[in-house]
């Protein structure tokens, strides 16, 4: 009898504790107890270690790019100068319906009034549409970039989906990423040399100072550090989060 999903990424936790974030990431994407599964990418600040290390084990990877509408122009440049590249070859950009954002946020201001609404109009819905058909999904989050992700293991049950979220990069430092990036001559957002250490969209991200935390410039002066969007039992629920997110 299959086992649970909680169960599952209990054994897979288990299983990959001694591993690195390569391995890791081999091993999950033919691990028949992970299933079939995309990297989601948001081609932000730290993205191109990850896009890296995906690209060299399996360029076929689906890579799933959520354009909010509302990015920097150097991400949307960046974004299609790293999947050619990187030679990503199934690369998935995803939007929100162009109906939904008339009806919700036709003049694009959504994200003043109500940036849950925002995240969950132009982010969380295009997600999980686009996850259909997925068993889980590769995220970049990293354990060091706050207290809600200290705990962050490599698997994660995702319990009002389903799926499983695989995260290759959890006891990464931010040195680790730097350090990746500058053995492998990789290119660096053009953002993170002017005083963005983390990339959003561009009404809801702002320059951070020397020794302020790196995504002190996410929402700034906000009481949000998160989309703040989730799903239980299949809906959308706006509030704190029932696990790291
Ligand atoms: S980060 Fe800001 S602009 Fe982007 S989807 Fe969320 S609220 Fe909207």
């Amino acid at each position: 009898m299959p086992l649970d999903l909680s169960s599952r990424v209990s054994d897979l936790n288990d299983r990959y504790r001694h591993h690195g974030a390569t391995a890791v990431l081999e091993r999950a994407l033919t691990d028949p107890d992970v299933g079939d599964i995309a990297l989601v990418s948001s081609f932000g600040a730290e993205s191109v270690a990850l896009l890296h290390l995906v690209s060299v084990i399996d360029r076929r990877v689906p890579v799933l790019f959520i354009d909010t509408e509302m990015l920097f122009p150097e991400t949307l440049t960046y974004q299609s100068e790293l999947a050619v590249k990187l030679n990503l070859s199934d690369l998935r950009i995803v939007r929100a319906r162009l109906a939904d954002t008339l009806a919700e946020d036709p003049r694009g201001d959504l994200h003043k009034s109500n940036p849950d609404a925002c995240c969950a109009l132009r982010k969380t819905v295009p997600l999980q549409r686009a996850l259909e058909g997925f068993d889980g999904w590769i995220t970049g989050r990293k354990r060091y970039q706050g207290s809600s992700r200290q705990d962050l293991q490599f698997f994660e049950a995702e319990e009002a989906t389903g799926r499983i979220k695989v995260n290759p990069l959890a006891h990464w430092t931010s040195e680790d990423v730097q350090d990746y990036i500058t053995e492998n001559r990789l290119p660096r957002h053009p953002l993170v040399s002017r005083g963005y250490p983390s990339i959003g969209c561009l009404p809801c991200t702002s320059k951070v100072e020397e020794g302020e935390d790196p995504r002190a410039g996410r929402w700034r002066g906000q009481d949000k550090d998160e989309c703040g969007i989730h799903f239980v039992d299949g809906k959308i629920v706006r509030g704190p989060k029932p696990e790291a997110a």
